[in-house]
């Protein structure tokens, strides 16, 4: 059995929906798992719904949901033509819209969005777009069964950024796709991103998740490969909206990868890796949009060569510089600071601390004034948004001095704020300013990857 994952953009209209039914019928002998995320944008406007429907206005969510509905409507009505299961699959979207508009009324009349409600709200995207395209499959020749996801990849209660029970999770997953082999069909199709509580409840495995179902259903029935379809020929030197002349990397390496989607890459969620790794299942990455090309093949650390593979960034992070000079035992503060972290739920990615100094990096900056209000009363704080961070991945790239004297070097009319090499010794990392970002991204890219390096 494959996992074969699809994102947003391999299922944004009819014409990607029949790209992609052409793609799973080209492994149908390998008994494909598809897991479909979102419409593209389906789950940003649903977010938009929430918000609305929170700030309590109902004619914002309406319009919203209208919209989404006339284009799964029109969607289903594309691909399902006067087939006999149009009726069916309209009735199936129509109760799931039937739902969403009862989630949005219920939180105008509460005035509050819970977490609970919101991953109910946010889940849908990836339930209508299953609905339609489980339907196109087997209108198109390929009996295909529709699983709820809820009924297997199970979770805790975080709601909107849950995590999963694995050993619930091997337990349950293959019993539901045997079942479905079983009743003699072609192929089973399931929802990326959607969960549950081992109680029902639906959670969410936050934004960009679906990568992260497939590798967790993957790794649950023991797959022979994982694909995740995109809409890029493969993992990239750098991210190709953001920088010029590209190349694919045909292989890299399971530690490369998520070391690049920690740091900012958005091609594969971050946890997506871990899965596949306990079962040594093979992942791909692959364009939908070119399905000849061979993309990039995800593998073991040995099997990879010592070298930078990308740069990766993220644009928008927060520095911060923690002051004490009244720090008599920097251990003692050390674990003062990150025990606040740790209450807010705060990760932090990047880190460096001299005798009275601590700086480091933050991503996420929703519960900055918590944090920040905390400190303030074990140290002097400061907080700057305007920064960016650019990270150069590869294999023992730390162990590259001249790499690191270049880098150095090339930034010298650039203010660096911090510079760390992590433990992995696979990254690189440099905090500058965002307004200079575009310009050094492109920079360290045609240095490493067009003039060859070394
Ligand atoms: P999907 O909807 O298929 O999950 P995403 O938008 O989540 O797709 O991820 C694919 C996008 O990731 C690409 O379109 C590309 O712009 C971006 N990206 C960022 N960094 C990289 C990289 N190093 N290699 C390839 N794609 C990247
Ligand atoms: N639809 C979800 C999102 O946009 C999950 C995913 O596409 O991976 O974040
Ligand atoms: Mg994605």
């Amino acid at each position: 059995m494959i996992v074969m994952k699809f994102g947003g953009t391999s299922v944004a209209n009819a014409e990607a929906i029949k790209r992609t039914i052409e793609i799973v019928r080209s492994r149908l002998d390998k008994k494909p798992i598809v897991v479909v995320s979102a419409l593209a944008k389906v789950t940003d406007a649903l977010y938009n719904i929430s918000y609305a429907a929170e700030n309590c206005n109902l004619t914002e969510a309406a319009d919203i949901i209208e919209k989404l509905r006339i284009r799964h409507f029109e969607l289903a009505n594309e691909l399902l033509g006067d087939s006999a299961s149009l009726k069916e699959t309209l009735a199936k979207l129509k109760a799931e819209f039937d739902e969403l508009q009862k989630l949005v009324e219920a939180v105008t009349v509460l005035g509050e969005l819970t977490p609970r409600i919101k991953a109910r709200i946010i889940s849908k995207g990836e339930l209508l777009s299953s609905i339609v395209i489980g339907h196109a499959l087997t209108e198109s020749g390929i009996a295909t069964r529709w699983l709820d996801a809820r009924r297997f990849i199970i979770t805790n209660n975080e709601y909107l950024q849950a995590e999963p029970i694995i050993p619930e999770i091997e337990h349950r997953t293959p019993a539901e796709i045997d079942s479905a082999f079983s009743s003699s069909c072609d192929a089973v199709i399931t929802q990326g991103f959607v969960a549950a509580t081992s109680e029902g409840e639906t959670t969410v495995l936050g934004r960009g998740g679906s990568d992260y179902s497939a590798s967790l259903i993957g790794m649950a029935i023991s797959a022979s490969a994982i694909e995740i379809w995109t809409d890029v020929d493969g993992v990239k030197s750098a991210d190709p909206r953001r920088v010029a002349n590209t190349r694919s990397i045909n292989r890299i390496s399971f530690e490369e990868a998520a070391e690049m989607a920690h740091f900012g890459a958005k091609v594969l969620h971050p946890l997506t890796i871990e899965p596949a790794v306990m079962k040594d299942i093979p992942v791909f990455v692959l364009n939908s949009l070119n399905p000849e090309n061979s993309g990039t093949e995800i593998v073991n650390y040995d099997a990879v060569e010592d070298g930078v593979k990308s740069i990766s960034f993220k644009e928008g992070i927060v520095l911060m510089n923690i002051f004490s000079p009244r720090m008599i035992n920097i251990s003692g503060f050390l674990m003062k600071v990150f025990d606040i972290f740790a209450k807010n739920k705060v990760s932090v990615d990047l880190i460096s601390t001299s005798e009275a100094n601590i700086s480091l990096t933050i991503d996420d900056a929703s519960s900055m004034e918590a944090v920040c209000s905390a400190l303030s009363e074990i140290a002097e704080v400061r907080v700057f948004n305007d920064k960016s961070q650019l990270s150069i991945i590869g294999k023992n790239v730390v162990k590259q001095r001249s790499l690191i004297n270049w880098a150095v070097t090339s930034l010298k009319n650039t203010n660096v704020y911090m510079i760390s090499q992590a433990a992995s010794s696979d990254n690189i990392s440099f905090v500058i300013d965002r307004n200079r970002l575009d310009e050094v991204l492109q920079e360290f890219h045609t240095y490493l990857f067009e003039y060859k390096w070394l």
